[in-house]
């Protein structure tokens, strides 16, 4: 790999730490087999970072393997369509250029680009196991920001309880390197320069419907109460301090 895709630097050393605490990494895109470039690309669909069962009972197996398998190689397909239909060099362009620049490009590309890279971050946000607290300079700064690592989570919460129909929840770190809370619509995010939020988000949370329906129905507020469960606060700190 060339050196011009920090992000994924970042998923190696993160599997890399799945890997040594023994999570099974058995969970890879049904055309992984086929010699595909799925190896390292930002703009292809990564391994699940564990089993469609690993982050029960927060989220059944049934919806991990569905939001994985279908819904998010969907957008990965679309997105490498919309790449072939505007000329946008998969081998050698930045998904965050893109998505820096997406009000040059087609809604395709925005849902999908977004949509893909939206999921790829959520998929590492997670981890098997009961989550602990944020520690270090990422911990000093959620207090600086939010008062206390508890109202921060409170605020996180409303962004996502108050997102009306689909989007996502986002701890962002902004351009002038502060943390802020937000919600984007639809597979928006805050790397495009059409977002109200900007900055670099270091942890997303998925509040489509399609992303809890099956266990929790209508009741996305225990859905996210539950969530915080299963954050992956080593990536999300490995992300601020490299942000
Ligand atoms: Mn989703």
């Amino acid at each position: 790999m060339s050196n011009h895709n920090p992000g994924r630097r970042r998923f190696i050393k993160t599997t890399g730490t799945g890997v040594a605490a023994g999570i099974a990494l058995t969970v890879l895109p049904s055309w992984a087999e086929a010699g595909s470039n799925y190896a390292g690309n930002p703009f292809s669909q990564q391994p699940l970072p564990y089993d469609y069962k690993g982050l029960e009972p927060v989220i059944d197996a049934m919806t991990m393997e569905i939001h994985y398998s279908k819904h998010a190689a969907t957008y990965a397909k679309n997105l490498s369509d919309a790449c072939t239909a505007e000329k946008v060099d998969i081998n050698s362009a930045k998904l965050e250029d893109v998505l820096h620049n997406i009000s040059k490009y087609s809604p395709k590309m925005r849902n999908n680009g977004g949509g893909h890279y939206n999921h790829e971050l959520f998929w590492q946000c997670m981890k098997p196991g009961t989550a602990t607290k944020p520690e270090g300079k990422l911990a000093a700064a959620i207090d600086l920001s939010f008062g206390s690592f508890d109202a921060f989570k409170t605020q996180f919460t409303d962004a996502g309880k108050n997102r009306f129909g689909s989007g996502w929840a986002w701890l962002v770190l902004n351009g002038d390197k502060k943390l802020i809370v937000g919600s984007t619509a639809n597979q928006d995010n805050p790397l495009m320069d059409i977002s109200d939020l900007k900055g670099t988000p270091l942890l997303g949370l998925d509040v489509w419907e399609h992303a809890y329906y099956l266990k929790y129905q209508n009741k996305r507020p225990d859905y996210i109460a539950n969530w915080w469960n299963v954050v992956n606060w080593e990536f999300v700190q490995k992300r601020f301090e490299q942000g």
